[in-house]
C-alpha cells in the first residue's frame, strides 16, 4: 500500500524525470555552408583561395554559420553538425566555428558530399551561402556542382544543389527548414520544397549583387534558424519515389559511369532504385 508521502514523493519524482526529459530532449542539427550565397559575395575570386577578397568572405562564411548554429541552439538544438560545402570544403576554420558545434571539413569519398554526414538521427537541416542552380535567371554565381553541368533532373525534376542535397536528407527523413543566399535560389528552393524559412541576403541586378550588410544578414540568419527549427515539424522531408531515373547534361563529357547511358552529345542517363547510387553516377560524370 502507498502511503500518501510516499505517494506524493513518486509523483514529484515523475514530474521531476519528465521535467528533465524534455529538457534533455536530443535535437540535432545539421547545417550545410556553402560561399557562393554569402552576404555581399558577387565574384568567382570572392569564394577562390587565389582571390583578393577570399578572406575577408570565408571570414563571413564563418560568421554566417555562427548565426544558423546560434540560430539552432535558441530553438533546442543538443548538437550541430557543420558541413563545409565549398570548393576544397576548407574554408571554414576550425577555430572560427561556434564551440557548441562540430564541424565535417574537408572532401569525402561517399555520394552525400555537401550531406556528408547526415543520417537519421538529424532532427533538421539548414543551408547558409547557397546559390540557384546553372542557368537560373536573375541569379548570382549560379551554377550546379563543378560549374560543368548544364542540368542535373532526377525523374524530370531540375534540382539546383539544394534540391539533391534535400533528397539526401529525405533518404533519412530529414526535413530542410532553412535556406539563406540570394532571392533566387530562396524562391526556386522554395518552388521545390514548399514555404520553408529563408533568407534573401542580396539579388542580382544586371550581374551584381544588391545586398544587406553581413551584419543585418547574420542577425536575421540567426532569428529565422530559430524560428525554422522551432517549427520543423510543419515542413515534410523532400521525397522524390523512386526508381530514380538521372539525366545530366554537361559541356565536357566525362568518361561513362558503369551502367550510365550516353543518351546523346553531351546527356547522359542512368537509373537505380536507390538514390545514392545516382548520385555517385552524377559525381563520377559532372
Ligand atoms: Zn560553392
Amino acid at each position: 500500500m502507498r502511503t500518501r508521502s510516499s505517494a506524493l514523493a513518486f509523483l514529484v519524482s515523475t514530474l521531476l524525470s519528465a521535467g528533465l526529459t524534455a529538457r534533455q530532449a536530443p535535437l540535432k542539427v545539421f547545417i550545410s555552408v556553402d560561399m557562393e550565397g554569402l552576404a555581399g559575395v558577387v565574384a568567382n575570386s570572392d569564394v577562390s583561395p587565389t582571390g583578393p577578397d577570399y578572406e575577408h568572405f570565408r571570414a563571413i562564411m564563418a560568421a554566417e554559420t555562427n548565426a544558423a548554429v546560434e540560430g539552432a541552439l535558441a530553438a533546442g538544438a543538443t548538437e550541430v553538425l557543420v558541413r563545409d560545402s565549398h570548393g576544397s570544403k576548407t574554408n571554414l576554420l576550425p577555430a572560427h566555428v561556434h564551440p557548441a558545434a562540430r564541424l565535417l571539413r574537408g572532401q569525402s569519398v561517399g555520394p552525400k558530399n555537401m550531406m556528408e554526414g547526415i543520417d537519421k538521427s538529424f532532427g533538421a537541416v539548414v543551408f547558409v551561402g547557397y546559390h540557384a542552380k546553372a542557368g537560373t535567371p536573375n541569379a548570382i554565381l549560379e551554377h550546379t556542382s563543378t560549374g560543368n553541368v548544364v542540368d542535373f533532373s532526377i525523374n524530370g525534376v531540375s534540382l539546383p544543389e539544394a534540391g539533391y542535397n534535400a533528397m539526401v536528407a529525405g533518404v533519412y527523413d530529414v526535413p530542410v527548414v532553412f535556406v539563406a543566399g540570394d532571392r533566387a535560389v530562396v524562391d526556386q528552393v522554395r518552388g521545390l520544397l514548399g514555404p520553408i524559412e529563408g533568407v534573401a541576403v542580396k539579388e542580382e541586378i544586371g550581374d551584381a549583387s544588391n545586398g544587406m550588410s553581413p551584419t543585418e544578414a547574420q542577425e536575421k540568419i540567426r532569428k529565422t534558424v530559430e524560428t525554422a527549427v522551432r517549427n520543423r515539424s510543419k515542413f515534410k522531408p523532400y521525397k522524390i519515389p523512386g526508381p530514380y531515373t538521372m539525366v545530366l547534361k554537361v559541356k565536357q563529357e566525362r568518361p561513362l559511369f558503369p551502367g550510365a547511358q550516353r543518351a546523346r552529345e553531351g546527356e547522359f542517363t542512368f537509373a537505380s532504385p536507390d538514390l545514392l547510387e545516382v548520385l555517385k553516377a552524377f559525381n563520377a560524370m559532372k
